[in-house]
């Protein structure tokens, strides 16, 4: 499959190139081969993709709620049918296992602008009625320009998770991707045009940080959306606030899954499974921080260890194959360097630990057991597939140590007790809980964190109040009384 885009940016319904700008290579994670070269948006560029969403912004939020949902509608259908090309062009991207991206990636954007495209004719204000027959209603507006800013892990997604709540609500989108994976948000772009948006309403830059802050700085610039790290979301959500800029940080975490010892063990085990190793560790709410209570400790990690046996690590392309490799040489070695840190600091090495002895950037799935809290892969978000299991006696305890950190994007918790499951919930300090599964995050439901983990959510009715504003109107019935 030739992967190289016609260029690198999409502006005002068209590729557009200026070879003037830092070159992008767009590495093969499965091989380390260049497969495509794009160029980073020169100041003309974002200067060209600012004014044409600036330009457009004003008529799509114009169109009536249905017939933004009907574009919106039609891009979801197409990228259903385009499913298969759209999931070969993201494994390439980002190394995820076909078998993964035929179901976790243009559908899960294809599922975003379904919802969002369904919501829009529902976004109205309320009527709010006052003595004397006065009364206000509100208006919900679109904010105007928005910036969303892609992490790695999910270029599609993200694209869309962002792209289809904006537009529902009238604004206009400039998205840049991660560097390190600039091709598909280019696809939804062009599947947008072709379902009769109009152009200019999601536009697509590439680049670096540098570009990113150029967006998020601008005044034409009402609302920025990231998805990053901690560190990029303080440096983002600073340079918003300079400008009074709506935000929604979906940040990094260290999420803790506390299997009980009376839960089902296979379904623990494949909760933390899941929340470890699917698309290779690199997960934002994957639940790292695995605390088994002591006396299930030694049949879960034998029951984990006995199934990792299985995994099936190759050719991403190969339909089954499960796990592929980290997305980029620099990933891999900054996981090399966890895994080395847990070794040294004493964590028991139980499975893997090592780079594969291929070509790509594979690693092995690795667990480590008998971690304690104060170990740095306890602490810090790794990215990539460690799991650390830690051991404990009792709830009160347990509690403790899975909220004392500063992150609280996701939490989970296995056990067939009813009443436990559901005081555990209530007590994490986490924005996305999980009873006896992992990592679901489907569109109908809200997805972010709490603490240094983010503001604002994703998904679900309330983003739509992410992406627009109430304007309100006070209406008299009655004469005016001025006091002089
Ligand atoms: P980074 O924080 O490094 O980058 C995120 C994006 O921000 C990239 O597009 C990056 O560009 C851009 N950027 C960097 N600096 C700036 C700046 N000063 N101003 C504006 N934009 C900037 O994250 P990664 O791409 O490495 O992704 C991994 C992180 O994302 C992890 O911490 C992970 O937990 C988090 N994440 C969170 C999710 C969530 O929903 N909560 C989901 C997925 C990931 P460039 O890459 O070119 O530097």
């Amino acid at each position: 499959m030739n992967v190289q885009p016609k260029a690198s940016h999409f502006i005002d319904g068209e590729y557009v190139e200026d070879t003037a700008g830092t070159p992008i290579d767009v590495i093969y994670p499965a091989t380390g081969e260049v497969i495509a070269r794009l160029h980073s948006a020169t100041p003309q560029i974002i200067e060209q993709a600012l004014n044409s969403a600036k330009r457009a912004q004003k008529a799509w939020a114009a169109m009536t709620g249905t017939e933004r949902g009907r574009v919106l509608r039609r891009a979801a259908d197409i990228m259903r049918e385009r499913n298969r090309e759209l999931s070969i062009l993201e494994t390439h991207d980002t190394g995820k296992p076909l078998q993964e991206t035929l179901v976790a990636d243009a559908t899960s954007g294809a599922d975003a602008l379904e919802y969002f495209g369904g919501l829009t004719r529902s976004l109205t204000g309320e009527h709010i009625p006052l003595g004397g027959g006065d009364f206000v209603y509100t208006i919900r507006e679109a904010l105007g320009v928005c910036v969303g800013i892609g992490a790695w892990n999910y270029p599609t997604q993200i694209a869309c998770w962002k792209g289809a709540p904006a537009l529902a609500c009238g604004n206009a989108m400039v998205f840049k991707p991660s560097e390190t994976t600039p091709l598909s948000a280019l696809k939804v772009a062009e599947i947008l045009i072709e379902a009769g948006a109009p152009k200019g309403i999601y536009n697509v830059v590439q680049g670096y940080g540098d570009v990113g802050a150029a967006l998020v700085t601008d005044p034409r610039v009402a609302k920025v959306s990231l998805t990053g790290s901690v560190p990029t979301g303080r440096k983002v959500y600073a340079a918003a606030a300079e400008g009074m800029k709506h935000v929604t940080m979906e940040l990094g975490g260290k999420s803790p899954l506390i299997v009980f010892d009376d839960a089902d063990i296979e379904n623990a085990v494949s909760g933390a499974i899941l929340g470890n190793f699917y698309s290779s560790g690199q997960v934002c709410s994957n639940g790292t921080r695995v605390f088994v209570q002591k006396g299930i400790k030694e049949a879960f990690l034998t029951r984990l260890t006995e199934r990792l046996a299985n995994v099936k690590i190759g050719d991403p392309m190969d339909e089954a194959v499960n796990f592929g490799p980290m997305v980029s040489e620099a990933q891999m070695n900054i996981v090399l360097g966890y895994i080395e840190k847990g070794k040294a600091e004493g964590a028991r090495l139980v499975h893997g630990g090592a780079r594969l002895d291929r070509e790509g950037f594979y690693i092995q799935p690795t667990v480590f057991a008998d971690v304690t809290d104060d170990m740095t892969i306890a602490r810090e978000e790794i990215f990539g597939p460690v799991m650390s299991v830690l051991d404990f006696e009792t709830e009160d305890e347990v509690m403790a140590r899975a909220n004392a950190t500063e992150f609280g994007l996701a939490a989970g918790v296995f056990t067939n007790d009813l009443t436990r499951a559901h005081r555990v919930v209530a007590g994490f300090e986490a924005g996305t809980c999980y009873i006896n599964t992992y990592n679901l995050a489907p569109v109908e439901a809200p997805f972010g964190g709490s603490k240094m983990s983010g503001v604002g959510r994703e998904n679900s009715k309330l983003a739509i109040n992410h992406y627009s504003e109430m304007k309100t109107v006070y209406v008299s019935m009655n004469d005016v009384e001025a006091p002089y």
